[in-house]
């Protein structure tokens, strides 16, 4: 992603600019004034010759939410079929100066990340249990929001779907048996750096291990963010066990986001890959069409058909992400050739309503995304308060199945624990068995036989 420098769009991040932006300055929670805190914004009032904000010399604001008066241009803001209302007015009242283009170019948004407490508190009411957790830090994972992203959550409401998914609170600090920082036991399958091999046929790839949104749910909270993992100096090391692994045939590249990579990059990636004659089959698992969507551009997708087949999984959690920016970025992925499936995760307060569920997988196959998966939470280290039962899983199955079409209802899967793989859950449907009859029932609890005798049972010939 990400842009390192504001001069030269079309370079990809090379290694160096990469570790540069992953290990960014470490989250500092300065406290601020209170009247700061309270007033309604207005970062005008704070113009000055620099293009930051006025929040810490250590921890200047993202960009040009204050420009100094000489530089001001009026910028139009416009809503059209491709805008969020939400986002329009979000732009109008915190980024007046910045342009259409800036606002579209997904290095701009990239760069201008929310990632503080400073930040957070001059666009959102924080709560209590927000500004506490902030201030502490110390959670695994570090926090970072793109500016369209920000605009999608409520100022207010701290129980918000999309704020309780990216602003931490104080329950990430809690421990419960059966967590750990692991728990997909990734580490233990890792032949070389940034490579898991898990399973004979298949591998995942951990190109690198920035994100351009934290989710604070996340599986891999314990390398994400933290700036450890440099695409440059493991995927040479990746590239030569794969070529000596020839029962590999399906290669996910994962993260952090890989197309937070640039466009080079990537080509580079996939080229490598097409390039060893055993591997048939690529996918690449992402967020940004749903937290970035400036990133799905014209050249991307270019880049991306030149390697066909290739696959997307798309993470996505909630309708409200269904956005006409985010339906732009996968109707040109799905223009591109490229087959697209959902990734959601089943969260406590989040999405576990069938009603929410319902909505998201419909927009989801509007959008041209297939609903693949709905995952239980994994027992990540502080993930307590966002794990459902998985009596909750089973009943937001049964509310899709045969009450929405068969193509909304995603497969439910427990990735088990310690590394078994993903293990399917499905409501009971099978009621037993009655003589050479199953007995089974649909989605209305009315009952249904099926003849089902044992094979010793049926006579060779049935005519004679
Ligand atoms: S986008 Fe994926 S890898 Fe990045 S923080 Fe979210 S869940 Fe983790």
């Amino acid at each position: 992603m990400a842009r390192f420098d504001s001069n030269s769009d079309e370079e990809p991040p090379s290694g160096k600019k990469l570790s540069r932006l992953v290990s960014s300055p470490p989250i500092n929670f300065p406290n601020v004034n209170s009247k700061i805190r309270n007033r309604p914004v207005n970062f005008r009032q704070a113009a000055g010759t620099q293009p930051a904000m006025a929040a810490t010399a250590s921890d200047p604001m993202p960009v040009r939410m204050i420009a100094s008066e000489a530089r001001r241009k009026v910028v139009r803001l416009r809503t059209t079929a491709r805008t969020s209302p939400a986002t329009v007015e979000f732009r109008r009242r915190y980024f007046p100066d910045v342009t259409e283009r800036e606002w579209r170019d997904w290095r701009w948004q990239s760069r201008n990340r929310f990632r503080s407490l400073a930040h957070f508190e001059r666009v959102l009411e924080l709560s209590a249990d927000e500004r506490d957790a902030l201030t502490r830090g110390g959670t695994m994972l570090p926090t970072g929001v793109t500016p369209y992203y920000m605009s999608l959550l409520d100022p207010t409401n701290p129980n918000q779907a999309l704020r309780r998914t990216v602003i931490p609170s104080t329950s990430e600090f809690l421990r419960f048996p059966g967590e750990a920082d692991d728990p997909l036991g990734e580490d233990g399958h890792s032949p070389v750096p940034g490579l898991v091999h898990r399973f004979p046929v298949r591998v995942l790839l951990l190109a690198l291990d920035f994100c351009s949104t934290y989710c604070r749910y996340c599986t891999r909270s314990r390398v994400v963010g933290h700036g450890e993992i440099s695409p440059n100096n493991r995927l040479e090391a990746i590239f030569q066990y794969l070529e000596q692994a020839t029962q590999v045939r399906d290669v996910l590249i994962s993260g952090g986001d890989p197309l937070a990579l640039g466009e080079d990059k990537l080509d580079w990636i996939l080229g490598r890959l097409r390039a060893i004659p055993h591997i048939e089959f690529i996918r690449i698992g992402t967020k940004m069409p749903a937290v970035l969507p400036q990133r799905i551009t014209k050249e991307l997708t270019q880049v991306l058909r030149r390697h066909h087949p290739l696959w997307m999984s798309l993470h996505y959690l909630h309708p409200d992400e269904c956005t006409p920016e985010s339906r732009q970025a996968c109707e040109r992925l799905a223009d591109a050739g490229i087959p697209l499936g959902s990734q959601t995760v089943l969260l406590k307060g989040v999405n576990d309503e069938v009603e929410i569920m319902k909505s998201l997988m419909h927009k989801l196959l509007t959008m041209r995304v297939r609903p693949y998966y709905l995952y239980q939470c994994d027992p990540i280290s502080g993930s307590a308060h966002f794990r459902t039962t998985v009596r909750k899983g089973l009943e937001i199955i049964e509310g899709l199945r045969g009450h929405t079409t068969g193509y909304g209802v995603p497969t439910y899967v427990i990735d088990a624990p310690g590394g078994g793989g993903k293990i399917p859950l499905q409501p009971d449907y099978l009621v037993g068995r009655d003589g050479d009859d199953l007995v089974l029932r649909n989605f209305e609890g009315k009952q249904f036989r099926y003849p089902d005798p044992e094979p010793d049972l049926i006579p060779a010939d049935p005519q004679c």
